[in-house]
């Protein structure tokens, strides 16, 4: 059979006036107005452990949305063997009826809960309606689509036969069961990675971030209602250290889909060595996990190009992606047109909360990314080596408010030039036009991730330069344009170095990882 070609959804505009913003707006206060429960998910039913935390929108965090309950280590076992029980049915199912119940997710999601996804990831997590539109619908539309029809052509992938031998690959899911931690940023990656790998025929035990429960809860509304058999995708939340010893003690465990912090991810691998004897088959480890993205701009490029790419790169959802610019190196002879501009167009960003359309900047998630982000601006205001250009301020007595910042110093490795911050900040570091390539080299040198990077040159022979000279510093590698916003099936994502195993989310290549074929050779 073949599947219906996958296509990107498109962005719907959200013009003053126009259906889907008045759409959009009635479910955010109506969402506002309620209180929400999440409780666990595990064998297709609620389960309320009565140990519960609150949420709160990072743009107003004296007010309740709802609350969430918090798994104990019990919970987590029936988790998995629900999932286990499961996996009989769904690892035999044919592969029809589950690309079936992820395209069914799809439409759902392009329709009936449009307004309502969007709305939790505006109210949960401090997104502003576009950034929420591309990545809640857009992009996972686009990942439960585009993941279908790479399914079908890996299964169509067979290698020769002949008239006396016949050679089948049979792709099979993993034998036990997936974990999937998904983090706060990307609505989109938090229901991607448990549901491609359960695409593939596997069954998953997911743990959401605790910043991202409300839109969690909206993802798994829709799994339901599409047709995920119960057992499928089981959700757990509480304390992560004791939710993830207690699945990766588990003989069946098979893989990890990760999205998050190098550190963890260092710390899950470590884990997954330990126990190493006690699995059954050697776990598939998928990760994701930070960058220190850099955009490098050349003295033939056009500085206003530049700048919006800066502003757009780095403070697009308050710098909290993966693939944030957050290091700046531009030519000296360019640098103060760039600067111009650059504070020009900041000067028109506006700062509030989502539920006002026209802001552009809302929250950082919480008040211990709050509080480290002040403390870098603290130290960049006392430090002779950095300058505040542009920014600065942070308030939060209401919500988790920071200014977009611009930070210049003359030393290429300061501080900001080389930690992830995760937030509204970039720090820029001007050179000397003739040092095309000392600079090239130090871009590469300065941080150990390799996610994403950005060139700007109108000189076809520098750029050469740069893209060779770059071409481990970044997994994702924009030339002319700003590096944050992959699209699924145009831009397979994913950086190597301390950013992860590379297995490029929204492609083929992150679905070979959630099989396990089996080869057989049948003789005439
Ligand atoms: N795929 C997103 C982008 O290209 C970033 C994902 C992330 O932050 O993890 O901007």
């Amino acid at each position: 059979f073949e599947v219906p070609i996958a296509v990107n959804e498109p962005v719907k505009d959200y013009a003053p006036g126009s259906p889907e913003r008045a759409a959009v707006s009635a479910a955010y206060i109506k969402m506002y107005n309620s209180k929400v429960e999440v409780p666990l998910y595990i064998n297709g039913k609620n389960v309320k452990t009565g140990d519960t935390a609150t949420m709160s929108p990072p743009h107003d965090h004296k007010h309740i949305l709802g609350t969430y309950h918090r798994a104990d280590k019990k919970n987590i076992k029936d988790a998995i063997s629900t999932a286990l029980d499961a996996r009989k049915n769904w690892a035999e199912m044919p592969w029809e009826q589950r690309a079936a119940i992820f395209l069914r997710a799809a439409e759902l999601i392009a329709g009936p809960y449009r307004a309502k996804i969007n709305a939790a990831t505006m109210l949960g997590q401090s997104k502003n309606i576009y950034q929420a539109e591309i990545d809640a619908s857009c992009e996972l539309i686009d990942f439960l689509r585009f993941n279908v029809q790479y399914m079908t052509e890996i299964y169509a992938e067979q290698p020769e036969s002949t008239s006396s031998t016949w050679n089948r690959l049979e792709y099979r899911p993993l034998e036990g069961f997936v974990y999937a931690i998904t983090p706060f940023n990307f609505t989109a990656i938090a229901a991607n990675l448990p549901a491609s790998a359960a695409l593939m025929g596997n069954v998953v035990v997911w743990k959401p971030s605790d910043s991202q429960m409300y839109s969690a809860k909206i993802i798994l509304d829709i799994f339901k209602e599409a047709g995920v058999p119960a057992g499928v995708i089981n959700m757990v939340m509480g304390d992560p250290v004791m939710i993830t010893d207690t699945v990766l003690a588990s003989p069946d465990f098979s893989g990890i889909h990760f999205t998050g912090s190098t550190h963890v991810f260092k710390d899950i691998w470590q884990k997954i060595g330990t126990n190493i004897h006690n699995y059954k088959t050697y776990p598939r480890i998928v990760g994701e996990t930070g960058g220190k993205d850099f955009i490098v701009a050349h003295k033939s490029s056009n500085p206003k190009q530049v700048a919006t790419a800066m502003i757009r790169g780095a403070f697009e959802f308050q710098g909290q992606k993966c693939s944030a610019a957050s290091r700046c190196y531009i030519s000296k002879s360019i640098w103060k047109a760039v600067e111009k501009e650059l504070i020009a167009e900041m000067a028109t960003l506006k700062m509030g909360s989502p539920e006002d359309m026209s802001n552009f900047i809302t929250a950082v998630i919480h008040e211990g990314s709050f509080d480290k982000l002040a403390k870098f601006i603290d130290k960049a205001k006392k430090d002779k080596k950095a300058k505040i250009i542009a920014g600065g301020k942070y308030d939060k007595s209401e919500g988790y408010f920071i200014e977009p910042t611009v930070i210049v110093t003359e030393d290429p490795k300061y501080t900001t030039m080389c930690t992830e911050l995760f937030g509204p900040v970039l720090t820029v570091y001007v050179f000397e036009d003739k040092d095309w390539l000392k600079t090239l080299t130090l871009v590469d040198e300065t941080s150990e991730y390799a996610l994403t990077g950005a060139v700007f040159s109108e000189d076809r022979y520098a750029l050469e330069v740069a893209i060779k000279a770059l071409q481990n510093a970044a997994g994702n590698f924009y030339v002319n344009d700003k590096p944050t916003g992959a699209v699924v099936g145009q831009q397979p994502f994913g950086g190597a170095r301390a950013s992860g195993t590379n297995d490029k989310a929204g492609s083929k290549l992150n679905l070979y990882r959630w099989i396990s074929p089996r080869m057989i050779k049948e003789t005439f």
